[in-house]
């Protein structure tokens, strides 16, 4: 939630790449060892890929933003969606990733998430948009994939505009996977809002 992007230079994607590597073997391992007592919705898209809905990119159809998996960002795996060349992530409409129902439309003021929303879509999977200028929903609403949550702002322990995201199974957040692709820790990615 906190919000100093850092930007990799050559040498820091490169480690980020052997980093994701280790971390990827290691995600395998435990999945297997994993797979009998933890069956559904596992961090591994391989595992339990039926469980975790098809979660989109929560902005307006053709928009071009940064997901932003930065090492040190808590908690960890949170994505940062930031600004990518000409399209300002700043007031943007929050659209939902998927359908669900909104669980928490919450002010911390200038703490923390500041304004955020949560949606939670059944499984125990939730997602959280945080750091909202406005908010467009309230609690026990029915959403569908695209209804409007809010809007981009800089609320709570945030520096500059920009949406904190995260991806949760039964409280903890998940390596997330956007329009099917995944921005792994330490990874960030220019990735462009889908139709659907
Ligand atoms: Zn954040």
């Amino acid at each position: 939630m906190s919000t100093r992007p850092r930007l990799g230079d050559a040498a820091n994607d490169r480690t980020t790449k052997e980093e994701y590597a280790m971390f990827r073997r290691a995600l395998l391992v435990t999945s297997i060892v994993s797979a009998v007592a933890i069956p559904v919705g596992f961090a591994n898209a391989d595992v339990g890929a039926t469980a975790r809905p098809a979660f989109k990119m929560p902005f307006s159809y053709g928009k071009t933003f940064y997901a932003n998996n930065w090492q040190g960002h808590k908690p960890k795996n949170s994505i940062d969606w930031q600004s990518y060349g000409k399209d300002a992530v700043d007031k943007e409409p929050v659209k939902s990733a998927a359908s669900g129902t909104v669980t928490t439309v919450r002010d911390l003021g200038n703490d923390s998430y500041g304004k955020y929303v949560v949606v939670s879509h059944g499984r125990g999977w939730q997602t959280l948009y945080a750091h909202l200028s406005a908010f467009s929903v309230k609690v026990n609403q029915k959403v569908s994939t695209g209804t409007q949550l809010g809007k981009v702002g800089s609320t709570g322990g945030s520096q500059a505009p920009h949406l904190h995201f995260e991806e949760k199974l039964n409280g903890s957040v998940q390596t997330p996977v956007i329009s099917g692709t995944t921005v792994g820790y330490g990874s960030k990615k220019a990735l462009t809002s889908k139709k659907g």
